[in-house]
């Protein structure tokens, strides 16, 4: 069964000017929402910031991202770049409430968990994480757990997970520890769409986060496929918005990446079209069941990830 995500009633601006109300539809990004194992409310589509090097122009696309709609940030320790992203949400002027933001303890901290989350925190500049995610399955990852489960009980994190977890270390993880990941953050796209992970993940009330959604520029054949081009012609829509839609139909939370303004625009206005079921079960049909990015369970991915 997959996951069912609600939609937010916030589908039109209202302003008013001498007693005139103008409804204004913003165009294809009414957000949806998922709901976590512990309550809470996550946006189905997020903003994604790996590989962005340049420090201003990571810190203009997070504003853009804002500015277009997005709520849901997704960073990392070992992308290098929260100061920016933290500078991003500051320019932007936005209430942190309204905010998501997804930060990742890279495996190399496992053993100094609290002190990163609080550095997090710090080049954030925020208070509070609503995310904390264990980057990679290497390493004491059960003592960074446990330290994590602390700062979700002291409130410094609204909601724990991992990420890169194959189905056996998520269900073992569960299995010895008080609180259960409230998201598994995995590689998937067309080719790698990771539905046993699903399966297993919904068994354990855990949600889905795809991260690579549009196949970081690897594999860009999928923009190409017969099926995907069809949709895309079917439905006035980019190849990219097709590939996002498959995701968040079923029920996965995407955050694709990107430094131009048109296309972070045009990665969130996925809400005003639905594929049938026939068409997802086409667009099913493409998987290729293989990663090409996350793939913890070769010994050859773990001995590159040493040298990171
Ligand atoms: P992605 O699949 O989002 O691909 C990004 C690339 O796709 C861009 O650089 C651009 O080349 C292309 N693109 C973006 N929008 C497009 C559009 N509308 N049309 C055509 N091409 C477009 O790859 P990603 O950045 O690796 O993944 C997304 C996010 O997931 C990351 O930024 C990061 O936040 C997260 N991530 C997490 C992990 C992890 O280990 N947990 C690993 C990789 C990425």
């Amino acid at each position: 069964m997959r996951k069912k995500h609600s939609r937010m009633q916030n589908q039109y601006c209202t302003f008013s000017y001498f007693y005139l109300k103008i409804k204004v539809r913003k165009e294809g990004n009414t957000m949806e929402y998922q709901t976590l194992n512990n309550g809470l409310k996550m946006p189905i589509v997020g903003f994604g910031v790996f590989r962005v090097p340049d420090k201003k122009e990571c810190e203009e696309s997070v504003y853009q991202a804002i500015k277009a709609g997005y709520r849901l940030i997704d960073t990392a320790e070992a992308y290098g770049n929260e100061k920016e992203v933290g500078k991003g949400i500051q320019l932007s002027g936005i209430d942190r409430k309204e905010l998501f933001i997804v930060t990742k303890v890279n495996f190399k901290s496992y053993e100094n968990t609290r002190e990163t989350v609080l550095n997090s925190l710090k080049n954030l500049q925020v208070d509070y994480l609503d995310m904390v995610l264990l980057h990679w399955p290497f390493g004491n990852y059960y003592q960074a757990w446990k330290e994590l489960e602390k700062l979700y009980e002291e409130g410094l994190i609204k909601a724990i997970g991992v990420s890169n977890f194959e189905p056996d270390q998520l269900v073992d993880l569960i299995s010895f520890n008080k609180v259960k990941p409230a998201i598994n953050q995995i590689e998937t796209h067309l080719y790698c769409q990771r539905h046993k992970h699903h399966e297993w993940e919904d068994k354990y009330d855990v949600a889905h986060m795809a991260y690579a959604p549009l196949g970081q520029g690897k594999a860009n054949e999928m923009f190409q496929e017969e099926k995907v081009v069809e949709l895309s012609q079917k439905y006035h829509k980019t190849p990219a918005q097709i590939l996002l839609r498959y995701n968040v139909q079923n029920g996965v939370i995407v955050i694709p990446k990107s430094i131009h303004e048109d296309r972070i625009q045009e990665n969130i206005n996925i809400f005003d079209f639905k594929l049938t079921e026939q068409e997802m079960n086409d667009l099913k049909a493409l998987d290729h069941q293989q990663a090409m990015i996350g793939n913890p369970e070769d010994p050859s991915m773990v001995e590159m990830a040493m040298t990171w």
